[in-house]
Parts: structure tokens; sequence; C-alpha cells
């Protein structure tokens, strides 16, 4: 990565304001899931270690739609990170009044600041109100964006150096993920956000070849960007999930009452055109595991390519699992993003599994395999086989928007190497 990570600046004695993804989920007051913050610990560690202060600041949940409740502020997570490190950790009820705590830190001292998303300008997401005048709104939009700069700078006042290590919220350009860069001398890297971009940078610019790419999930309209973006990097693209049969029908075929969406009927179309100019393989289910519903219970048989109507494709089937495990197994480089099915129904999670088997199978034959977020990280869980991956992302919307092509403004914005 051409960024400057922790390793290259001086720690001692500085006070380093370190953004973290905390959004843990939380149940009463109990942590149900603590990966993301088993994740930041590597650079927690180091800056203590170096003889840094340490300011921690993250959002939790929507606290913005949802109004401010018990389960999403940060104390919780400042009392379980201190428990896990042995060490007092100093929590702050308001992310931008910390000016007393910060300044009575010593070397190796942790703060952790409330809710970064308690404050609206810390997205500073506007939408035009009913009957509102675009004047008004534009204005409204400007007071909203000056007053993120307000609080970009308070936190920044907190730090010498800015880290990022907050790979889930680095394709946002919030006042604690990318503005306060605009106000702190220095802004670098923290070790998980430097591993994803490793990751993933690798497998896009630079792959291995054969490299395999592997959508899945309810929709096409939300990887549109990463399916035409992909087509110029890998060899094979393999479509499953609810995503595949626009696909299918964009070729002709019957889907019955399989998920479709028909304002997107063209660009399938136009995708499996580029595919084929570009000589990428365009892997499609050739067959289907249908429902007469949509329910666990629902009566199920599995077809070729063409459904009949009355049902609807919930998985592929498993001849297509052997042909998509036979592409997978003889890849060096492999994304996954997206189930193959409906695969919290159990009837309907053999297409995932199946996947998921496969591309536990490409780390041992020397490849790289790397799971992209969201459900395809439940799955791999649930699987028992997160060990075999090479690498399993903590961020599903920013690694999608990194396959996309996008930059990533909590990346852009830290200093060049
Ligand atoms: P996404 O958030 O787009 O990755 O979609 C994940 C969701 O897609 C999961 O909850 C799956 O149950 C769902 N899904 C996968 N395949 C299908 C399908 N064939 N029909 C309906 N939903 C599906």
């Amino acid at each position: 990565m051409n960024k400057k990570t922790l390793r290259d600046v001086e720690l001692k004695g500085k006070r380093v304001i370190m953004r973290v993804d905390f959004n843990v989920p939380v149940k009463e007051g109990v942590i149900k899931d603590d990966t993301r913050i088993q994740g930041a610990l590597a650079s927690i560690k180091y800056v203590i270690e170096q003889g840094g202060k340490l300011i921690l600041m993250s959002h939790m949940g929507r606290p913005d739609e949802k109004g401010i409740t018990g389960d999403t502020t940060m104390k919780i997570v400042a009392d379980y990170l201190g428990k896990l490190l042995g060490k007092e950790i100093v929590f702050v009820a308001d992310c931008a009044a910390a000016d007393a705590e910060v300044a009575a830190m010593k070397d190796g001292d942790i703060v952790m600041l409330e809710n970064t998303r308690y404050h609206k300008e810390e997205q500073a997401k506007c939408k035009q109100k009913d009957g509102e005048s675009d004047e008004d709104f534009k204005a409204r939009k400007a007071a909203l964006k000056d007053q993120q700069k307000e609080l970009a700078k308070k936190l920044a006042s907190y730090g010498d150096i800015f880290c990022n290590d907050a790979f889930g919220t680095a394709h946002r350009a919030h006042a604690s993920t990318a503005v306060i860069t605009k106000y702190i001398g220095t802004s670098v890297s923290g070790f998980l956000l430097e591993k994803e971009i490793e990751y993933l940078g690798n497998a896009v610019e630079n792959p291995v070849r054969p490299f395999v790419a592997i959508l899945g999930g309810a929709k096409v309209s939300d990887k549109l960007a990463v399916v035409k973006n992909l087509l110029n990097k890998v060899d094979t693209l393999i479509i499953g999930g609810g995503m595949a049969y626009t696909f299918l029908k964009a070729m002709g075929h019957q889907i019955g009452n399989s998920l479709c969406e028909d304002d997107q009927l063209e660009y399938a179309k136009e995708m499996l055109a580029s595919a084929k100019e570009k000589g990428v393989n365009f892997l499609l289910p050739v067959d289907t595991v249908v429902a007469d519903k949509f329910d666990a219970e629902a009566n199920t048989q599995i077809v070729g390519q063409d459904i009949p109507e009355g049902w609807m494709g919930l998985d592929i089937g498993p001849q297509t699992v052997e042909l998509y495990s036979n592409a997978i197994k003889s890849a060096k480089t492999v994304v996954w993003n997206g189930p193959m099915g409906v695969f919290e129904m159990e009837k309907f999670n053999k297409g995932t599994f199946g996947v998921c088997a496969a591309v536990a199978e490409v780390k041992a034959n020397g490849g790289i395999s790397i799971i992209g977020g969201g459900d395809s990280v439940a799955a791999v869980n649930k699987s028992g086989l997160a060990p075999k991956m090479s690498h399993i992302s903590t961020g599903g919307g920013a690694s999608l928007e990194y396959l996309e092509g996008k930059e990533l403004p909590g990346v852009v914005s830290l200093n060049d190497k």
C-alpha cells in the first residue's frame, strides 16, 4: 500500500486519535460478536507499546434513526476493551467534549469517545424534505457540511496523529473517517485497514491468475458496478443467488416466480455481451433448486435452466455446484461476495456451502481466497471453514465499493508514503 501506516511515524508521547470499527452487535448491554474489536487490537496495542496516548472513536448502530438507545453507547465497548486489555479506559460521554480527559492523558493511556453518530453532522446525511424548495435544501445541506467540518476540527484537536483502522466505514466521507484528515498534520493507516487494502488491492490490480470472482446475493442492482468493473479484471465470473435469474431471463430462459429485476434486463444483456467480447468465462446456474413458495418448509425440486410457472429458484443445483467448484478450485485468486441461495434456510443452503467448501481449497493449493464481507462471511463462519480462507474482510460495503473500482475516501485522504 502506498499510504503511511502506524509503523511509519514516531508515536512516543504523541496523541493518536484512531477511528476504529467498533460497530458490534449488542443486545441488552451484551456484545454478541467481538470480531471487530479483536480486529483492531493489533493497532491499539502497538500505539500503547510505543508509548503513544490513544484516543479511540467509532460509531455503533444507527442512533440517528432510532434515537439514542442503551445499546448504542460506546461505554459498553469501553468496558469490554478495558477487560480485554486489563487496563482502565477513560470513557467520554460526548465525542466532541473530551478536552479535559485528553489533556490529562499520560503515555500509554486510552480514552474512548462516545458514539460519533450521536452527532448528526458526523455523517451529514441530508435528503430534500417534502415541500422544501431547492434553495432551502441547498442552504440546509451547506450548513450541515459546515457543522461536519467543525466536528472534524474538534476531533482533530484531540490528536497529533490521525489513524484510520476502520475499513468498514472507509467508503464513507464522514467527519471521523475522512474530513478529520484536513485538520490534522499526520494521517496514517492502522494495520487492519492496511491488510484489507493489501488483499483486495492485490487481488484486483495484480491478481495471480486464473482470477475467479463469485457474486451472489439478492439483487443485480446492488452489484451493477461490481460486475462491470470485474469483467475487466477476471478470467471467470461466477453468478449465483437471486441475481442470477435476471441474467437467465435476459438469455431468454423462463424463470417462473424467481427474483427478477426487469429494469436491469438490458444491463444484463450488455454484461453478457461484454463478457463474450472480453473473453471472460461468465458462469450462470445450469440447474436450480426451485420451491413452490418462499418458505423453509416449501416443496422443492431440481430443474434445469428453465423454471416452471409457479416455482421460484432459491438455490443453485448440484450440477451447478460442481461446475462452479471446478472453476474455483483451479483458481489462484478468488474473491467471493454474496450467497448462492437463501442459505438461511436449510433446504436452500447447499449451493452456498458447496461453493464455500471449494473456496476453502484454494489457499491449500497455494492460491488466495478473499471473502468480501456481509452474508458470505456469515456463511463461511457457519461452515467452520473460516481458518482455511486467506482473508475475510471486515467491511461488506467498503469491499464492494473497492471491487467497483471506486476510491475509498477513508483511504485516499491518508498521507502517502
Ligand atoms: P445481499 O444482501 O444482496 O448479499 O443478499 C443476501 C440475501 O440474498 C440473503 O439473505 C439470501 O437469502 C438472499 N438470496 C440469495 N439467493 C436468493 C434467491 N435465489 N432468491 C431470493 N433471495 C435470495
